[in-house]
């Protein structure tokens, strides 16, 4: 079997490792535009805060590893074509611009995302920076130092976290977002107010609810916005991501954004073409419908999918709840499926529960309070989604969560089901058992046509 791989970042890393390991006589070659294989983006805002000393531990495979491992590694190689009914590709050696024709059997393709950029006037200042790839941070290592202000467009999960590293290296900071909350896709209001009041005590400029028109300038940038204008030494864009499909428009069938769409053993509309990763759309399961969701999570359990299912399909994909999680300032913040801004902008009906409780009992010499909400369907009782947060770490709580939606737990269960007592960690009932109780008594007052608070 010949199989030809598309991109080499997590997705691909983990497609080819595993197909090598099921299918050892298998052929395969990978094709990488780029020169680095499996670098972690989300150890950029880690080093810039200087949490990480060393920023090669962020890479986890080499081109090497993978040709120990028995692949052909052909890296700054570009795929310019498919031709899915022929089962060729062309390719485009980047070092010396040969260009070439290779077949396959089995196409994979990993190709990944590439951060969207707006149709500002003046976006395209050697000013503006992007921030997804190896290359990108590189970038960005060399020139934080030497810039007092950064603005950072875009305040979702990576802005957020880029904003909070600069802010704590002496950076002026500035985040913009057309949204009037920050990280309002992921979280609801309750917990980005409390983010928003560290950010600003921390000297961040929230510049929210207003667009970018217009950025100009040499040395010092202005930006201009339908708000305001602002001065700043280099803007970093971070506007959200769009997969790299553009080679199978009208040969594969997509969602609207080009992510392409598989069924559950990640085969395309051509079985022999597989694709995992930020190139395809997932299927979200508190909504039973296919979205665009590009995490790594999601990528590295496709990779291994594909090279489980690329000669017979045989394991299917969980689907995902999207669970993300960040760490600013001294906060956890996490969150699992659909938060209740979501459910009313997708039509979903919801309700939701949102309380603070100590994490262990008051007579322990320290406890923390948890912000906690729970997001649930009202006729089924199921839950639809959560978020918590704390200066204690609750990031597994999300993770908990997580596999209640996934296998469609009701509050009821999520009210009693047995979790561990011990006063250093929680009380005889943990918090989680907590919020869904407090849902049931939500759940009570809605029925009874109680006042809600
Ligand atoms: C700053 C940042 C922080 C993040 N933090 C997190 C996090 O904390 N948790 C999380 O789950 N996710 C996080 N993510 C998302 C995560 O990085 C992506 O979901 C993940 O990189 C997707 O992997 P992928 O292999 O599908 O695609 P990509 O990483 O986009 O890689 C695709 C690869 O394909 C190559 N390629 C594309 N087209 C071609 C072609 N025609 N020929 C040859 N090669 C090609 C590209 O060069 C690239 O190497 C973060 C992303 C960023 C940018």
């Amino acid at each position: 079997m010949k199989i030809a791989v598309i991109g080499c970042t997590h997705a691909g890393t983990f497609a080819i490792k595993t197909i090598l390991a099921e299918h050892p006589d298998a052929s395969v070659t990978v094709y990488e535009k780029n020169d680095n294989i499996s670098f972690l983006s989300c150890g950029i805002a880690l080093y810039l805060g200087k949490q990480v000393k060393d920023p090669q531990g962020l890479f986890y495979s080499s081109p090497d590893e993978l040709k120990k491992l028995g692949a052909t590694v052909k890296m700054q190689h570009e795929v310019t074509n498919v031709d899915p009914e022929a089962k060729t590709i062309e390719v485009t050696n980047l070092s010396d611009h040969q260009q070439f024709e290779d077949s396959y059997d089995k196409l994979v393709v990993t190709t990944g995302s590439w951060p969207v950029i707006p149709p500002i006037k003046g976006v395209d200042n050697p000013n503006v920076y992007l921030c997804k790839n190896w290359n990108h941070a590189e970038e960005l290592f060399q020139t934080a130092p030497s810039k007092k202000r950064i603005m950072v467009i875009g305040a979702g999960y990576i802005g957020a976290e880029l904003a909070e590293a600069y802010s704590t290296t002496g950076h002026e900071v500035t985040l913009v977002d057309g949204v009037d909350r920050i990280m309002s896709k992921y979280f609801d209001k309750e917990f980005t107010d409390v983010v928003e009041d560290d950010y600003k005590n921390h000297g961040v400029t929230l510049a929210l609810d207003q667009q970018v028109t217009e950025i100009s300038g040499t040395d010092a940038v202005t930006v201009k916005t339908t708000k305001g204008t602002y001065e700043t030494d280099m803007v970093i864009m971070c506007v959200g991501f769009k997969p790299n499909t553009s080679l199978f428009k009208g040969k594969l069938d997509m969602i609207e954004n080009g992510a392409l769409i598989t069924n559950e053993y990640m085969q395309t509309s051509n079985p022999d073409i597989y694709a995992a990763g930020d190139s395809v759309a997932v299927h979200y399961n508190p909504t039973h419908s296919l979205a665009y969701i590009p995490l790594a999570t999601n990528a590295v359990r496709q990779g291994i999918l594909v090279g489980k299912n690329i000669e017979t399909p045989t394991v299917k994909y969980m689907g995902t709840q999207s669970s993300s999680g960040l760490k600013l300032y001294d906060r956890t913040i996490v969150s699992t499926g659909l938060t209740m801004a979501a459910a009313k902008a997708k039509g979903v009906k919801a309700e939701s529960v949102t309380i603070t409780d100590n994490y262990r009992p008051e007579f322990m010499p320290s406890t923390e309070p948890v912000l906690m909400s729970l997001v649930f369907d009202p006729d089924t009782r199921q839950i639809l989604g959560g978020a918590l947060m704390s200066t204690y770490d609750v990031s597994q709580s999300a993770n908990t969560l997580s596999v209640c939606i996934q296998n469609q737990n009701t509050i009821d269960d999520l009210a009693m089901v047995d979790m561990l007592f011990q006063p250093q960690f929680d009380r005889p009932f943990n918090y989680l058992n907590i919020l869904g109780q407090a849902a049931q008594e939500q759940a009570a007052k809605l029925a009874s046509k109680m006042p809600v608070e």
